[in-house]
């Protein structure tokens, strides 16, 4: 039987009132928890990074569960988009501060968990000192260079770090956690993959019940360490595939050359994380507004907009005048497209888009521009009436 992570002290400095014991009965009357293990969950501290389709079912178990402290580190607003699965968040929450909407679901489910909120991008400059107040980490970030700082920092402050990721119809957990055995994320993925590979959940979708099932597995495992019962997930991998129902266990190994977790480790500190994943690439091209894009077309301006997504995503919202060309396709129409005009390039986000720009500069176009934000953008800040997806 694994180890309380909440050392016997703190558990032993906790009480629970007569209304908690009533909260927690159905706790409480397992041998395995008792109102010991409840004292641990209510001497824990728990930090959720990002309160989105993983953070969401993480911390409404967390809180109804009896966590002491949970954190939660986000700085985005919930969107219409976001309710298929980001079940924190209702309708009436759309457009305020999914910190906001959080705190009052969490603190409706549990008015004994203290909800501490981080109203910030997690980042290589505030990380360890937000890591610090907590005893383990849930990361349910969508972005390599987040879980990439959410591994180093916790394995620099030796706190396990609950792994979770989604993808369309399959996701995976894990415990990372050196210090109790088992390896890092680093052990497992070295390197980060090349910028734009992989497509995150806005690209390329997610079954809504997915996240739910995910987050609750490391809500589960959080709870496991806490309390010190059964046997973590620590150097085990579970991998789920909904369509066919399968949950997959691979064994996972720690890696003795691993920068952070090795022997001879050479990372001591949170590094530039956005550089190391590449994520500013799509900075290096030339960009221009949605507020630009706008001002142009009021103007009447000559010039080509290119549209390089797909046709699926065409049907579903457009800018007025954008000729259809999906990534896949710039290439072998490139010469159809006139140089002597500008060329303003969109996609969804500004991804795709800035890897077709790439692809034009390097065919020799110099007048080509790339929309930030892409047509998410254009339609949260010019045309609302252009459907969000
Ligand atoms: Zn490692």
């Amino acid at each position: 039987m694994a180890e309380s992570i909440i050392d016997n002290e703190r558990a032993g400095a906790v009480h629970l009132s007569t209304a908690e014991l009533q909260r927690y009965s159905r706790h409480l009357i397992m041998p395995e928890v008792t109102a010991e293990g409840q004292k641990r969950l209510k001497a824990a501290r728990v930090l959720c990074i990002g309160a989105g389709g993983l953070g969401s079912p993480a911390a409404v178990y967390l809180a109804a569960a009896g966590v002491g402290r949970l954190g939660i580190v986000d700085f985005d607003k919930v969107d219409l988009t976001n309710l298929q699965r980001q079940i924190l968040h209702g309708t009436k929450d759309v457009g305020r501060g999914k910190l906001e909407s959080a705190r009052d679901r969490l603190g409706d489910i549990n008015p004994e968990t203290e909800i501490k909120l981080h109203d910030c991008r997690f980042s290589s400059e505030n990380a360890e000192e937000i890591v610090d107040g907590y005893d383990v980490v849930v990361d349910g970030s969508d972005n390599f260079a987040t879980r990439y700082l959410s591994n180093d920092v916790c394995v620099f402050a030796r706190k396990p770090n609950i792994y979770g990721s989604v993808f369309r119809f399959e996701g995976q957990t894990t415990v990372f956690a050196p210090h109790l055995g088992g390896p890092c994320y680093r052990c497992l993925f070295p390197e980060p993959p090349p910028p734009d590979s992989v497509p995150n959940c806005a690209q390329a979708g997610v079954l809504g019940v997915l996240p739910g099932i995910i987050g609750m597995l490391q809500a589960i495992e959080t709870i496991k360490l806490i309390i010190g019962v059964g046997e973590p997930l620590i150097g085990r991998l579970v991998h789920f595939d909904a369509l066919k129902v399968h949950f997959r266990e691979l064994r996972l190994r720690r890696d003795s050359q691993c920068p952070v977790c090795g022997e001879n480790p050479t990372i001591f500190a949170p590094i530039d994380y956005d550089q190391f994943c590449g994520a500013r690439e799509t900075g290096t091209v030339p960009e221009i507004s949605v507020h630009e894009l706008k001002r142009k077309i009021d103007a009447r301006e000559t010039f080509e907009l290119i549209d390089v997504r797909e046709p699926f995503e065409f049907e579903i919202a457009r800018i007025n005048g954008a000729t259809l060309i999906p990534l896949g396709e710039i290439a072998e129409h490139a010469d159809e497209l006139k140089r002597e005009q500008p060329i303003v390039v969109h996609c969804h986000s500004g991804r795709r888009s800035a890897q077709a720009v790439r692809l034009l500069l390097q065919r020799g176009f110099t007048n080509v521009y790339n929309l930030e934000g892409g047509i998410d953008a254009w339609s949260d800040q010019i045309d609302p009436g252009v459907p969000k997806y």
